[in-house]
């Protein structure tokens, strides 16, 4: 499409001095940047949007507050790249490319169009901003139990749909009262937020990490089963145990007991983390410091 100019009529001679005269390429690609606030979708739409007024052969968008990163097309060997930024608010890196040279007329036009991109790209980042905060446990920065229950319920329609394995460890830690009670409740939140660092570290991504409650954090495992599950819980209790943390001049050592359960055809979210929460208790009553797995089917 090429671009063409139009005048907008005028609301009101009072807001509007003169009638203002817009691009509606600018127009067309500004009201489809206004339909969603999920960066891969936004980043897709403007993408097709400038295919015919920047033919390009791939474009890249990465974002590395959200861990995003879209790719489309094949790379080529001319690249034009923008950091994009609104005011103080980074919003990702841009780039696009093409095995012929990008001609100054077409930057000049690609820097007007992504001026289009910028405002919806704010407000998607305020907005998965919020949704973060509000999904985040602010002390171990796990995710909290609002998003464990949503995240949950997705894990299941999608382990289900596409018949795949998904299985929850459910980790308490041992005797932690007594680092509060011989510590003080300020060692007590460090060796929480250790513990959840920890955690992260050792599972793929952090997002399979939440805070349930008090001194329990559960972990989502998609696409595993039972006996992979076990493995991944023998390694994190490992791992605890591993650590030694630093507090004043004491150095204290943390375990915790962890439980197993996997998804079965029936299983509600209740269910599942009801079996996995009986396999830690079932853990401690062993002794504490080791991996149960939930047999009940
Ligand atoms: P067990 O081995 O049987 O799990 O014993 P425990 O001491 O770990 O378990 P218990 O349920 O008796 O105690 C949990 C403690 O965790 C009690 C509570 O005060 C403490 N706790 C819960 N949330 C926090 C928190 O955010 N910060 C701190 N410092 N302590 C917390
Ligand atoms: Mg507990
Ligand atoms: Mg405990």
């Amino acid at each position: 499409m090429k671009n063409k100019s139009a005048e907008l009529a005028i609301v009101s001679n009072k807001t509007f001095s003169a009638s203002t005269a817009v691009n509606l390429h600018h127009y067309d690609i500004s009201s489809a940047l206004q339909t969603t606030l999920e960066f891969d979708e936004l980043i897709g739409i403007f993408c097709n949007k400038i295919q015919s007024s920047i033919p390009h052969n791939s474009l890249e968008y990465i974002n590395d507050e959200f861990n995003m990163a879209f790719k489309r097309g094949i790379v080529a060997r001319h690249s034009c790249c923008y950091t994009l930024k609104v005011e103080d608010q980074q919003l990702g890196e841009l780039k696009l490319t093409r095995s012929q040279r990008f001609s100054k007329d077409e930057l000049k036009t690609l820097e007007s169009l992504l001026c289009c991109l910028i405002y919806p790209l704010r407000n998607a980042t305020l907005f998965q901003q919020a949704i973060k905060l509000a999904y985040t446990d602010p002390l171990t920065k796990a995710n909290n139990r609002a998003a464990f229950h949503d995240c949950l319920q997705r894990e299941i329609k999608r382990a289900h749909r596409a018949s795949q394995h998904l299985s929850l460890i459910f980790v308490d830690i041992d005797h932690f009262k007594s680092i509060n009670d011989d510590y003080g409740h300020d060692c007590g939140d460090l060796a929480l937020a250790s513990v959840a660092g920890w955690l992260m570290d050792c599972v793929r991504g952090s997002d399979a990490v939440y805070r349930y409650g008090g001194e329990e954090f559960v972990i989502v495992l998609g696409d595993t089963d039972l006996d992979g599950a076990a493995v991944i819980a023998e390694r994190i209790r490992a791992d605890i145990e591993s650590h030694a943390l630093a507090y004043d001049m004491e150095v204290l050592n943390i375990t915790a007991s962890l439980g197993v359960s996997t998804l079965t055809g029936d299983d509600s979210p209740d269910s599942l983390v009801k079996r996995a929460d009986a396999a830690m208790y079932q853990a401690k009553h062993q002794g504490r410091n080791r991996v149960c797995i939930s047999l009940d089917m």
